[in-house]
């Protein structure tokens, strides 16, 4: 067992300081074993604790961390910006630079405005939605994250199409009256509930995909279903790809897909591991937002140059010939070599994947596209396994429903032995 001794005196002392000792609560390691890890510092695709135990990390800060921990030039970069100062609250070359790195490539959108948070990318998302058509309702899908704003911290009640119900202590209902809440991968759904509230709905949200619930791979064909239904019924279509922005193709799950959303938020990558989030639409719905139109937006450190700086390096990178593809490749290589021995061991395991994400799911099942086709009772396996991860020199996201990352530190020779470990915990678990 790895020893835990600084992290948890240091989480005792957290917790006089923060509520549950955390700033944000999945940190807390409340749905697996003992106190979390207090990070030290990451370098490539490992990190270390203050215990000095030593992981490769498929964290990667939730998924910011694309290239890895500490990588020379995104370090280099900041270290540049910083000897000017940290933020001015006035335009800097660098917000041009970012912008005009990620619309020359971005056939999706004409104008991008950056944020601090992807929270706070969909929430103006939103509000420009809703300011645009002047309609009121949003849809979104139960199982899909969009961030904590008021109007998206809800939950289906039973029932085909719900008006949400606050998932939060803290949210009126009048907030979330306006929130539909819908199964995904369900057409007759959407038509039942354009039918009923078509006239009235300024977007629909989705995660075109989810990865904060699991990894709930959603068809084409129903996303191009979307696309439609959006379009005849004017309604608009809000790609979040705060998680699969950059990650999946440079311009997302938009790109793989090639469908075009009308709004489209960003975040976690498009920072280089600071705080950055933004959404981006067409010039006629970007000409809403203030100063230009009367959807008011605003943020004191938006656009802030150190991280744009980070930003720059990061993406610059992520433009390279083939840098997706590589990804895709080495995490292939990954997710198959477990598989294939959970297969021939005949354990009950299996690794759903797409681009450089995975995501481990328990038992015997098909595809698991809905939040509802998630077991419960798997996330008590997750629990022994995260365990057993970690006494071998692995780190994954602390919860069973969070998905794993690949960067490109994650070399073929440390996919490898991290394939290793994870197939002999799991042959440690059958
Ligand atoms: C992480 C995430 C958010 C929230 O971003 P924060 O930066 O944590 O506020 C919103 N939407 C999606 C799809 C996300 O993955």
């Amino acid at each position: 067992m790895i020893s835990r001794h600084k992290s948890e005196q240091l989480f005792e002392k957290a917790k006089h300081l923060f509520p549950g000792g955390v700033n944000s609560p999945v940190r807390a390691f409340r749905s697996v074993d003992g106190a979390p890890l207090f990070i030290k510092k990451g370098d490539g695709a490992h990190i270390w604790d203050e215990d000095g135990n030593q992981f490769i990390d498929f964290c990667c800060s939730w998924g910011p961390l694309i290239l890895g921990h500490n990588h020379p030039q995104i370090r280099e970069k900041i270290t540049e910006t910083l000897q000017n100062g940290t933020s001015f609250g006035a335009p800097t070359v660098l917000e041009n630079e970012l912008g005009q790195l990620i619309l020359d490539r971005n056939p999706f959108i004409d104008k991008i405005r950056f944020v601090s948070s992807g929270t706070e990318a969909v929430m103006s998302g939103v509000r420009l939605a809703r300011g645009y058509t002047g309609k009121n309702k949003i849809v979104k899908f139960e199982g899909c994250y969009h961030g904590h704003l008021d109007a998206l911290l809800v939950k289906a009640g039973s029932g085909l199409i719900t008006l949400g119900t606050a998932s939060s202590a803290g949210i009126p209902e009048g907030f979330t009256r306006e929130t539909l809440v819908l199964p995904l991968n369900d057409e007759t759904a959407v038509l039942k509930c354009i039918e009923e509230y078509g006239h009235d709905i300024a977007c629909i949200i989705i995660e075109p995909i989810p990865a904060n619930n699991g990894l709930l791979l959603q068809e084409k064909s129903y996303l191009e279903f979307l696309r439609k239904v959006c379009t005849e019924n004017n309604i608009l279509l809000f790609f979040d790809e705060v998680i699969s922005g950059f990650r999946v193709a440079f311009s997302g799950a938009a790109e793989l897909y090639g469908i075009r959303p009308d709004i489209v938020t960003y975040g976690k990558i498009i920072g280089g591991g600071l705080p950055v989030g933004a959404y981006g639409a067409s010039d006629e719905l970007m000409a809403c937002i203030s100063p230009l139109g009367d959807v008011y937006q605003a943020g004191t450190l938006s656009g802030n140059p150190v991280a744009m700086s980070a930003g720059i390096a990061q993406l610059n990178i992520c433009a390279q010939d083939g840098f997706y593809e590589d990804q895709e490749k080495r995490t292939r290589f990954f997710v198959d070599k477990v598989n294939a021995f959970a297969k021939a061991n005949e354990i009950a395991f299996e690794m759903v994947t797409i681009g450089s994400i995975f995501w481990l799911t328990f038992g015997k099942h098909d595809a698991i596209r809905k939040a509802n086709e998630i077991d419960p009772s798997s996330m008590l396996d997750f629990k022994k396994m995260y365990g057993e991860l970690l006494n071998h020199g692995i780190y994954i996201g602390p919860s069973g429903y969070e998905v794993g990352f690949i960067s490109q530190a994650h070399t073929y020779e440390i996919l490898e032995l991290a394939a290793d470990r994870f197939c002999e915990v799991l042959a440690q678990l059958k």
